[in-house]
């Protein structure tokens, strides 16, 4: 018997971060530059990563920049 399973969802981690020039344009805090991780998830199973950098506010969560 198959049991298809179309749940896919995706889960995002702040690896590090380490402070850059510029600050929030919400809060006015100092931003960070960090790197982030991306996994996207068939039926809980990670099959597929992705990395990429974003300028975010550690304070209030903003993110301010993408980088692809
Ligand atoms: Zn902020």
């Amino acid at each position: 018997m198959v049991v298809f399973c179309f749940l896919v969802d995706q889960t995002r981690k702040m690896r590090r971060t380490k402070p850059v020039a510029g600050s929030c344009s919400r809060c006015g805090r100092g931003a960070r530059v960090a790197d982030m991780l991306t996994a996207t998830r068939f039926c809980f199973i990670p099959f597929y990563w992705r990395s990429w950098k974003a300028i975010v506010c550690t304070f209030c969560g903003a993110t301010l920049k993408t980088y692809r």
